[in-house]
């Protein structure tokens, strides 16, 4: 797990499917520009075409961000077993993005499938409302922020109920969806985060590297709190 001190170790994965002209890097490429800009972090950005499949550094890794969309069924069967492994096992935190809501270590690490009632790809904004404003992971955010143009994803959402739910987001049609999620699974932590269709640039957002940055830090910490109620509290002092 964590290292006793020093920085949290973080892998962004993607599959690469997402356009160059609007993430040249990739989503996990933009996403570890964040959390290297954001401080305290060890990051490595890795592609479903790398050596084992982007996965050669899972083991060293405090948490997986995961971005999937188009190449689900690619990643290898041993590959998905040992990021749910590692999730459970192991304590690592774990980052569904956006359309990872269909990604095989998502649905299995929670064993439950999911899937969004309807989505709509329309550019329109859409208002992030934070639900929980104690949780580690709202920290730094207003009570509701927009972002430009996203991508609707719509509830009903068939996840299994979250164990803290920290966002809503509301778009254009007047639809909502449980928009940032969080589970604890065997030693782990998942948090779900709907925004990030790979056309817009959702991921240079201010307000959305911070999410994200709070949430690789909430995920770094095993589960072993669950239950006690304002766990993070009790947990601001422990050894990293
Ligand atoms: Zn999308």
């Amino acid at each position: 797990m964590q290292s006793a001190s020093g920085p949290i170790k973080v892998l962004c994965w993607s599959e690469r499917t997402e356009p160059e002209t609007v993430y040249p890097q990739g989503i996990n490429g933009a996403i570890a520009e964040g959390l290297r800009d954001a401080g305290g972090f060890d990051v490595r950005a890795a592609n479903l075409a790398d050596e084992d499949q982007g996965l050669s550094d899972l083991d060293w890794a405090d948490v997986l961000v995961w971005f999937s969309h188009l190449k689900h069924r690619d990643v290898s069967d041993q590959n998905v077993h040992r990021v749910v492994d590692a999730v459970h096992q192991r304590g690592l935190g774990f980052i569904p993005i956006h359309s990872s809501l269909d990604s095989r270590p998502f649905h299995l690490v929670l064993g439950h499938r999911s899937g969004s009632a309807g989505w709509r790809e329309d550019g329109c904004p859409s208002v992030v409302s934070v639900v929980q404003p104690d949780h580690p992971i709202a920290q730094g955010i207003d009570r509701l922020f927009v972002i430009p143009m996203e991508e609707m994803y719509a509830e009903p959402f068939a996840i299994k109920p979250p164990d803290e739910l920290v966002f809503i987001s509301s778009f254009a049609g007047g639809e909502v969806l449980r928009s940032g999620c969080c589970w604890y699974a065997g030693k782990g932590r998942v948090f779900y985060f709907q925004p990030g269709h790979e056309t817009y640039p959702v991921y240079y957002q201010r307000e959305i590297k911070q999410i994200m940055a709070n949430a690789c830090r909430w995920a770094a910490a095993r589960s072993h709190d669950i239950g006690t109620g304002h766990w993070w509290k009790r947990a601001e002092g422990e050894a990293r």
